[in-house]
């Protein structure tokens, strides 16, 4: 079956109520598109856990509500027909990508706030950001009724605070962490990483390397939290890397930790040039 392209919710919505009704499996991605090798594994993923005869779904949505007024909305790049190809070769049956009037009538004003989960870290800069993520997701899953929805972990807080929000509002849905896709080199694939020009691409790589130093310094026995941070910190900034935030947390709970150890991760966030980045690894 050729992949299919919708662009209302309500006939999304009958579409997925209808199909579930009917005994298939629903498996999807939410993404805002602009699709990448990352993306591709989470898409994969939904097709094989769709199963036989299982509907693997994916939504393209810049989601204007997780966005700040002085953010990127509406440089963020887009590549509809691209996109499309992409999801058809992961073997995706259907994609939703909407009209953001559409997703959020005129007079819109129930919002889905996770509270600790979306405290700190990200939210440090980044204010409202998991309150726009959190209803978008909570609609998506309104509108497409999955059994399983698949997340990356390059996006560690935002998977911490789905977790968060479908267990504290019960929705019957399994929430699947994927791991991150890198490029050879190690840069976690973004969308964003097309705003880095070829040297600021370079300077990029400085994430992936402190994430991994911290592993192999943690391997080898440190586990002081606050050395472990300052050494990520200190290796962002000599390679010109304007830090945000680089935290030793507990991986579910997102407290900050004292110790390094199992259950534990380091979150870092950097600006490389105008583009913020983001990446994590687990901590031995
Ligand atoms: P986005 O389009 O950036 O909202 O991402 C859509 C989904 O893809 C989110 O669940 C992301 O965590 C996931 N994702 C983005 N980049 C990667 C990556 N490099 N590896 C794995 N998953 C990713």
């Amino acid at each position: 079956m050729p992949i299919e392209l919708v662009r209302d919710p309500r006939e999304w919505q009958s579409r997925c109520l209808e199909a579930r009704a009917a005994g298939r499996r629903i498996a999807l991605v939410p993404t805002m598109g602009f699709l990448h090798a990352g993306h591709a594994s989470l898409l994969r993923g939904a097709r094989e856990r769709a199963g036989p005869g299982g509907l693997a779904l994916a939504s393209i949505f810049v989601n204007p509500a997780q966005f700040g007024p002085a953010e990127d909305l509406t440089q963020y790049p887009r590549d509809l027909p691209r996109d499309l190809a992409t999801c058809e070769a992961a073997g995706v049956d259907w994609v939703l990508a909407p009209e953001p009037g559409d997703v959020y009538a005129s007079g819109h004003e129930t919002w889905i706030e996770v509270e600790r989960t979306a405290q700190g870290l990200c939210a440090g800069t980044r204010p409202g950001h998991f309150r726009g993520v959190a209803t978008v997701v909570a609609k998506l899953f309104h509108l497409s009724v999955p059994h399983v929805a698949l997340f990356g972990e390059k996006d560690w807080q935002q998977l911490q605070v789905v977790r968060a929000m479908v267990r504290d509002l019960d929705f019957a849905i399994e929430v699947a962490g994927m791991p991150i896709v890198r490029e050879a080199d190690g840069l976690a694939l973004s969308s964003r990483n097309v705003y880095l020009s070829r040297e600021e691409r370079g300077r990029a790589l400085a994430l992936s390397k402190a994430l991994r130093q911290a592993q192999v310094r943690a391997a080898g026995g440190e586990r002081e939290a606050a050395v472990l941070s300052r050494e990520a910190r200190e290796a962002l900034a000599r390679e010109g890397v304007e830090v945000e935030y680089v935290e030793v947390v507990h991986s579910e709970r997102l407290e900050r930790l004292a110790h390094a150890g199992p259950g534990s991760r380091m979150l870092v966030a950097a600006q490389v040039g105008r583009t913020r980045l983001i990446d994590n690894v687990e901590l031995p």
